[in-house]
């Protein structure tokens, strides 16, 4: 399909599709630091391009990207932006309630950021709750953990680190600073025994959590491919659901 996106259809094409379908992906990312090398918008970028390819090959459409996640703990570096947990829900909880005036039953969320994933939980929770919408979260980094364990060992699957950088290097060469790539060992992680919120500057001064110096382009470019065809694998369950 040559218009994989809501924004770029227009309504007679919206209701079309509306009387045939039950079934839309959304996109959900942030703007936050990913170290010197990546852009800020790494997280958004992502969630978008896995949305556009897997609309384009099913047929499925795809709404535009959420751009802003909960980010407050990667505020200690410039030109990250945070929402709060209150305005997300609320924001993509709208969004659902539209989605259903159009007949929609079924989201697929494609979340690029795990900072979101408790609130978006909270989301699914609602939408069934008050309005039969079952939303589906897939986040490349856990739905597609053994793909990615696959690719790239334990040091380059962190915040910012081998894997993030490789998906950029393929999906947008031009915003990565090849020059800047860091290798930071973390100290500490977000996982303790004991929860504790913690910002990332606390953990790591360059915002890398691990090995990025090994990311390259064609790494990057099989990582999507595998994400892709798992995506519409999922695509294709939730159409027959
Ligand atoms: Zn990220």
């Amino acid at each position: 399909m040559d218009k994989p996106f809501l924004h770029q259809l227009s309504y007679e094409e919206a209701r079309d599709y509306f009387s045939r379908r039950d079934l839309v992906i959304l996109p959900v990312g942030s703007v936050e630091q990913h170290g010197p090398a990546n852009p800020l918008g790494t997280d958004m970028l992502i969630a978008q391009d896995l949305a556009r390819e897997v609309a384009s090959r099913s047929g499925i459409i795809s709404l535009p990207v959420i751009p802003f996640g909960i980010s407050f703990h990667h505020m200690g570096f410039p030109g990250t932006i945070t929402v709060s947990e209150e305005s997300l829900a609320s924001y993509v909880l709208d969004v659902l309630r539209s989605l259903s005036r159009w007949g929609v039953k079924k989201v697929l969320v494609v979340n690029g950021h795990g900072g979101n994933l408790p609130t978006l939980q909270i989301v699914a929770r609602k939408a069934m709750d008050e309005l039969g919408i079952r939303v589906y979260i897939y986040q490349w980094w856990t739905s597609g953990s053994k793909m990615l364990a696959e690719l790239f060992s334990e040091d380059e699957r962190g915040h910012a680190s081998g894997a993030e950088t490789s998906l950029n290097m393929h999906l947008h060469p031009e915003l990565v600073r090849t020059e800047r790539l860091v290798d930071e060992e973390p100290k500490g992680s977000f996982e303790a025994r004991v929860y504790r919120f913690a910002y990332t500057h606390e953990m790591s001064s360059s915002g890398v959590f691990g090995r990025q110096s090994s990311a390259t382009r064609e790494r990057g470019a099989a990582l999507f491919e595998k994400l892709v065809q798992d995506l519409l694998d999922i695509v294709t369950e939730l159409e027959g659901a």
